[in-house]
């Protein structure tokens, strides 16, 4: 699962969740972007904070871990790298499914070799109910290696929980405890 993770919060979490068991999954590997190009007009955390931040929120669940690839590979993050780099770690026996945000997925065309992205893996865009998203190209995606699934309602994004630190809002509950501890800790999203 890629993100920005900046920060992980109980949507990315319970998105995971919700595929691993729709697809029976043996784990869910997060990989926080190194350089992520789509967010360039923001300042985005220093990855050793997602990265810590995805690792503390992952802890828990057996099934769970946080890969480094991409914060680990100088220079802007493309999935088509990650992919390769997972597939290479994992062994070429493994059956990769890339989640992400049907927003996201919705862009894909535009990411870099998109011609051989759906050999590498099988995608899954994560939609919420409710919430009309704009993805006018996504009809035009190979059927056989995509599939949009329906997470239960979780009205979180990242966006909101910086924007309520910053406002010293509480996050407790939106992301999970000891990511509400480390973001006081480290003082991040404040103004
Ligand atoms: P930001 O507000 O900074 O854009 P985000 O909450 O969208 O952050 P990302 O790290 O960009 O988080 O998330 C990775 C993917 O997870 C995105 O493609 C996004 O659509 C999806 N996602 C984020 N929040 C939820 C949620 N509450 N339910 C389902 N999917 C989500
Ligand atoms: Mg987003």
């Amino acid at each position: 699962m890629g993100g920005t993770f900046d920060p992980i919060h109980h949507g990315h979490l319970v998105a995971a969740s919700e595929v691993a068991t729709r697809f029976a999954l043996d784990e869910v590997v997060f990989v926080p972007t190194g350089e992520p190009w789509q967010k360039a007009d923001r300042e985005v955390s220093a990855a050793e904070d997602r990265y810590l931040m995805t690792v503390i929120a992952t802890a828990s669940n057996p099934r769970f871990s946080v890969s480094r690839v991409d914060i680990d590979r100088p220079g802007p993050t493309y999935t088509y790298d990650t992919l390769v780099d997972i597939r290479e770690e994992r062994g070429d026996d493994t059956d990769l499914f890339f989640i992400t945000g049907a927003d996201a997925l919705d862009q894909i065309l535009t990411w870099r070799h998109s011609d051989k992205l759906f050999d590498l893996a099988h995608f899954v865009g994560c939609t919420r109910p409710g919430v009309e998203i704009d993805t006018p190209n996504i009809a035009s995606l190979p059927k056989e290696r995509m599939t949009l699934l329906e997470i239960p309602a979780l009205s979180i994004s990242s966006t909101a929980c910086r924007i309520r630190v910053a406002g010293a809002e509480p996050v407790w509950y939106l992301v999970p405890d000891g990511v509400v501890q480390y973001i006081a800790k480290r003082g991040l999203y404040l103004p």
